[in-house]
């Protein structure tokens, strides 16, 4: 069975593991550069940029040294999928970011940290994707507000807010999969293994 490193610093890390053992993968935690890359390349065959708050999770990967291995391995065809907080940790320029707050630039998309803001502060839809149907939770949810590489694709919208992309092995999305149970995107993800 495939094995999905998780980014265990804050957010909804339990729910994204127990998605990934429902579809029969091994869930991990990682935490520090060493649970994702050993002498031979990554110790894991895809990761998972969680949900929670994107400021915390940016400043936490810094001090445990995990931005550059994560930047790399993602880089070098790591399957990677980034949900709401980890949407904004794949985008290459943010809005509205905390002070200090980095993003490790991965996607060349550009997000809005708040966009939806208080009169959306949380929602659930069913909304006709790209990669199929999916039950979404919008909980503070950014938004893709232009996505500026020609290779990366619009994968999902939430009205005509864009709200999923695709590169490559990289997906990122703005709601979150995990609270609804919603397994599609895992499923992607799990395909790009191998
Ligand atoms: N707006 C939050 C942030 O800046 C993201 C919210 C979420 O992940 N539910 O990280």
């Amino acid at each position: 069975a495939p094995t999905v490193g998780v980014l265990g610093l804050q957010g909804g890390v339990r729910e994204h593991a127990d998605l990934v053992e429902s579809l029969d993968a091994h869930a991990v935690q990682i935490r520090k550069p060493a649970d994702l890359v050993g002498p031979d390349g990554a110790r894991v065959d895809a990761l998972i940029l969680p949900g929670g708050e994107s400021s915390v999770i940016d400043r936490l990967a810094r001090m445990f040294g995990l931005d550059a291995p994560i930047r790399e391995q993602v880089e070098a065809g790591l399957p990677t999928l980034g949900t709401c907080a980890g949407l904004i940790l794949l985008a290459k320029r943010l809005e509205n970011p905390a002070p200090g707050q980095q993003t490790l630039g991965i996607l060349d998309i550009t997000v809005n940290r708040n966009a939806f803001g208080p009169q959306v502060e949380s929602a659930e839809a069913t909304l006709g994707t790209e990669w199929g149907e999916i039950r979404a939770a919008f909980i503070r949810a950014p938004q893709i507000v232009s996505v500026d590489g020609a290779e990366t694709r619009v994968m999902a919208h939430y009205g005509d807010a864009i709200v999923g992309v695709e590169r490559g092995k990289v997906l990122g999305a703005s709601f979150h999969p995990e609270l609804t149970r919603d397994t599609t995107l895992h499923q992607r993800l799990l395909s790009f293994v191998g």
